[in-house]
């Protein structure tokens, strides 16, 4: 087996292959009717089927609500959050980030006057037209002034609702370049937006800022804050303990250490996705003996598109232009 020397080439029909995996199927299942669904998670709901999860936590001010869904299902979803909270309106959105799963519901929202709090660029993002990214099909962005974040970080913030301080803080470079976490330090969990998607692969939007070592160190950072049992709820897929977190942080160190080695060689993406499909490559196997992804592919299938886009943003940051 030779290395393929094209797979240096980032010509836009690779670019669209590892855009169409994701964003399009989100995209398509906003044309059926929604089914949401909610779940207690230590006392918070989550909100499943309008896109990407969605958190709420209710207050007599008003709920506290992250994320907002595809904007087709914006409607169903805000109905299911008022009847399950009891909440007459919403108070406050944060926005994990900017794609169309996260802020489907901010025009909507905005638009009662409630605060919605984002990072700086995401804010920026909406507010311009985004051309499409690693994982938005379409170009998407150009909200209209009531969907806009009202109060934007760099950083970090906090706000009181129903009588606890919740927390949230800058996660630089993980899935886009403006994510954001947000704790909820009383009912221990922590909503990690982009990032963490389950037991699903999570996917780096190389195209809008996420980097492989940001997506690193949002798993350090995750990590650092988690307990052993708190639970960690992502853009996707069934919250993870802490304990898993810290767990995939250390498999996700390893990835890291074997992309280095794999482009030392001169690996492109379909390289590395065949590599870590168990595919033997003549004078390196011995060199990177170990799969670190073995566990998890065992429980969440196929990371080709996990690889391909996080080695895509490697390598347009190394690489000379
Ligand atoms: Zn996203």
């Amino acid at each position: 087996m030779t290395i393929s020397r094209r797979n240096f080439l980032r010509d836009s029909t690779q670019v669209l292959s590892c855009a169409s995996l994701l964003g399009v199927s989100g995209l398509a299942s906003a044309a059926a009717k929604p089914r949401i669904e909610v779940k207690d998670v230590n006392g918070l709901a989550l909100f499943t089927g309008a896109g990407g999860n969605v958190v709420a936590l209710p207050s007599p001010e008003g709920a506290l609500l992250i994320d907002g869904g595809l904007a087709a299902n914006s409607a169903a979803l805000l109905k299911a959050v008022a009847s399950n909270t009891g909440s007459k309106r919403i108070s406050t959105l944060i926005n994990t980030h900017w794609h169309p799963e996260q802020t489907g519901s901010n025009e909507a929202v905005g638009k009662t006057g409630a605060k919605i709090i984002s990072h700086e660029v995401t804010r920026l993002a909406l507010a311009r037209k985004n051309n499409p990214s690693a994982l938005v099909k379409g170009a998407y962005g150009g909200l209209p002034k009531e969907a806009l974040p009202t109060v934007t970080t760099y950083n970090t913030g906090s706000l009181e609702v129903a009588g606890e301080t919740v927390d949230y803080r800058y996660l630089p470079a993980a899935h886009t370049n403006g994510d954001l976490l947000v704790h909820f330090p009383k009912h221990n969990v922590i909503v990690a937006g982009g990032p963490v998607a389950g037991n699903e692969w999570p996917v780096i939007d190389w195209i809008a800022g996420g980097f492989y070592h940001g997506f690193l160190r949002s798993y350090e950072i995750l990590a650092e804050l988690a307990k052993p049992d708190t639970l960690v709820i992502g853009a996707a897929g069934e919250p993870l303990t802490g304990a898993e977190i810290a767990r995939r942080k250390d498999i996700y160190w390893e990835l890291f250490k074997q992309f280095f080695i794999l482009f030392n060689v001169g690996f492109g993406p379909e390289d590395v996705v065949a590599f870590n499909a168990g595919q033997e490559f003549v004078g390196v196997t011995p060199v990177v003996a170990d799969r670190p992804l073995k566990d998890l592919i065992e429980k969440m299938g196929d990371p080709a598109q996990f690889l391909e886009c996080a080695y895509r943003g490697l390598q347009q940051a190394t690489l000379p232009h």
